[in-house]
Formats: structure tokens, C-alpha cells, sequence
């Protein structure tokens, strides 16, 4: 299927690995021209060259940069000559235990997973809506819709993120100018951060990783982790020419975790 976006721009945030790198992926392979960040100088080099080789015809510009100072994410803004489709990521907050968390750690986990992505869209979005096509994808996490007790400093801060994300969509002077703003909710996909995660619940339970891991995997219905490559593919459908008409969506893939009804 054609996604009628190639040759379009997008600017995909904290992309070098993980589930940013697979959205970038994707919609590279779709034709799209991307700006792709993260801090990580030599990461993010050896990620723009394997995005080049996947479409050698899709221009591939990079900024070096913490996402969350403003500083860099007008840089990153900068790259494209326009943005018409905005992919907000960033590294998630520590687990760990409330008591221990101060206003510092609040500040920062809001900072990264619901103050950034606000900025960036706040630095788009009227420019899209004017050219009359834009899509705008939040990574979240499945912790909005069923939050994850040690981490407190996600379900707090993305909840935040979401709650703002639907009232926004859902203006007529946006929806009605072909301009989609959706979150995508990543349930365990095989990550550099869940590995992390494994590791943390290892220590504070006594257990191996390995053990935690395997434990994990067994309690997911599909029996197994998200791969990045198909949250990339989901959220370029996202983007497409053809998903013009969803919007203000909270999409929770989670190989069947979940156990509502909706
Ligand atoms: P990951 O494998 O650790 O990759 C994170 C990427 O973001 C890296 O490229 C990292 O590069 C970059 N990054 C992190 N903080 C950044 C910052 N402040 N500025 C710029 N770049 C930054 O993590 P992931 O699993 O893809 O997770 C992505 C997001 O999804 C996180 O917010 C995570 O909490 C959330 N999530 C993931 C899962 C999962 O199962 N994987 C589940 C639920 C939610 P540098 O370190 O070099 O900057």
C-alpha cells in the first residue's frame, strides 16, 4: 500500500534507537524525508547512514541534541524546510518509588514527556494546518491507559500530555484542515529501555533478568515483545495520506494485554 506521504518532511525526536529509529524507518521507506535526533553523537551518525541505505532517495538531516531544551529543538525545527509530520519521542522517566521523587524529578519527567511534545507541536501545527495536511504521533505508553505502579513518573506526566492532545485534535480550525494529532501506546516492545526495565525489576525483586524477561514475555497473549519495526510500520500508517479521518486516537499496541473491552 502507498502511503501517499513520500517526499514529504517529517521530524522524528530521540530516533537513534528504539521505537523512534523504527518510526523513522518506516517512513523512510515510504519515501518521507526525515530530521531525526538524539544526544548521542555517534549513534545518531551510524543511524542516519542506515536509514540512508534503506532509501538512498530520501534526504536524511540529523541534530545532535538533548530534545528537551529549547535550544535544541528549535535546531531540530530548523532542519526541515517545513514540517508536515512531527513524531514526538523521548526517553522515558526512572522507575523507582514516589517517596523518593521531589519537585526536580516532576519537573523533569513533565518536562520530557509532556511539555517538550507540546512545544513541538505548538511549533507546528498552524503552519500544517495552513498547507492543509499534518499528522502529528506521541509516543506514550500503555501506562495511560493502565499505569504501571513503579512508573509513577510516566503515568503522571503522559497522562498530562494525552489529556491536552484530545482536547487539541478535536478543534474544527485543525481536524478540518486535514491536520491528525494521535498518540501511540507502546505495550513491551524489545528495547535498550525495556531491557532497563527488566533490570530494575530484577534487582528489586531478587530475580535474574533473564528470569524476569521470560516471566514478562509469558503474562503478553501474543506470547512475546513488540519489535520496533512493527510500531515503526503502525505509526506510518499513522502519517499516510489515508488516515485523514482518525484523529485525537490513543492506539494501544500491546499484543493483547490489555483485558478491556475497549
Ligand atoms: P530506547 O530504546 O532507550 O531509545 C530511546 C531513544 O531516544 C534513543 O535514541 C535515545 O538516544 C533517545 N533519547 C532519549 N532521551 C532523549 C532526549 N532527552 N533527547 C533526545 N533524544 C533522546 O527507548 P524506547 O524503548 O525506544 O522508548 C521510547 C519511548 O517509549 C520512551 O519514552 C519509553 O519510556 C516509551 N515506552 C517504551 C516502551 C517499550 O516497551 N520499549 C513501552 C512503553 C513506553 P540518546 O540516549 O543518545 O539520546
Amino acid at each position: 500500500m502507498d502511503l501517499g506521504i513520500a517526499g514529504r518532511w517529517a521530524v522524528v525526536c530521540a530516533a537513534s534507537k528504539g521505537l523512534g529509529k523504527g518510526c523513522a524507518e518506516a517512513l523512510v521507506k515510504e519515501g518521507v524525508n526525515v530530521v531525526i535526533n538524539s544526544r548521542s553523537q555517534q549513534v545518531l551518525e551510524a543511524t542516519v547512514s542506515e536509514l540512508q541505505r534503506l532509501n538512498p532517495n530520501s534526504e536524511i538531516r540529523h541534530v545532535v541534541g538533548d530534545i528537551t531544551e529549547p535550544s535544541v529543538r528549535d535546531q531540530v525545527l530548523a532542519a526541515a524546510p517545513q514540517v508536515d509530520i512531527l513524531v514526538n519521542n523521548a526517553g522515558g522517566p526512572p522507575p523507582g518509588d514516589f517517596r523518593e521523587w521531589g519537585p526536580e524529578q516532576w519537573q523533569s519527567a513533565l518536562n520530557a514527556n509532556m511539555i517538550t511534545p507540546i512545544e513541538m507541536i505548538k511549533a507546528t501545527i498552524d503552519q500544517m494546518a495552513k498547507r492543509g495536511f499534518g499528522r502529528i504521533v506521541n509516543i506514550t505508553s500503555s501506562s495511560v491507559k493502565a499505569p504501571i505502579a513503579p512508573l509513577g513518573l510516566s503515568n503522571g506526566a503522559r497522562a498530562g500530555l494525552t489529556g491536552f492532545v484530545a482536547g487539541l485534535a478535536r478543534q474544527p480550525q485543525l481536524a478540518s484542515r486535514n491536520v491528525t494529532v494521535n498518540n501511540l501506546l507502546p505495550g513491551k516492545f524489545l528495547t535498550e529501555r525495556l531491557r532497563s526495565n527488566f533490570a530494575h525489576s530484577a534487582q528489586t525483586s531478587g530475580r535474574t533478568a533473564d528470569d524476569v524477561m521470560n516471566a514478562q514475555q509469558q503474562a503478553i497473549p501474543a506470547r512475546r515483545f513488540g519489535s520496533a519495526e512493527e510500531f515503526g510500520t503502525f505509526c506510518a500508517f499513522l502519517c499516510s495520506q489515508q488516515a485523514g479521518y482518525f484523529t485525537g486516537q490513543n492506539v494501544l499496541l500491546d499484543g493483547g494485554v490489555y483485558p478491556g473491552t475497549f
